[in-house]
């Protein structure tokens, strides 16, 4: 089911808000915006070395039933499911 632009962006900010990446050890000073899982905003060539995902313990994996892990080098959750 198509998301309206509306709901998209009020889920963005949702999942900016809680995103925990900044605490990560994979993060990269100035590597925003972060909340790479989701769908429009996906990886970030600023992040290139792997040094621990975090994204299992942060409350949108489980809000929004997410699979993946390296969303900022692999990209986004639907990228990485081939959904996109
Ligand atoms: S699951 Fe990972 S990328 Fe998505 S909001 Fe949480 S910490 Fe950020
Ligand atoms: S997506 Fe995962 S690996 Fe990348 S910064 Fe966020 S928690 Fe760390």
């Amino acid at each position: 089911m198509e998301m309206s632009p509306e709901e998209m962006e009020k889920r963005k900010q949702m999942v900016l808000s809680m995103c925990i990446c900044k605490s990560c050890p994979t993060f990269v000073e100035g590597a925003e915006p972060i909340g790479y899982c989701f769908a429009t905003i996906g990886k970030n060539p600023k992040i290139t070395a792997e040094k621990g995902c975090i994204c299992p313990t942060c409350p949108v994996f489980s809000n929004m039933s997410l699979t993946k892990d390296y969303y900022c080098i692999k990209g986004s959750e639907p990228e990485q499911r081939g959904m996109m």
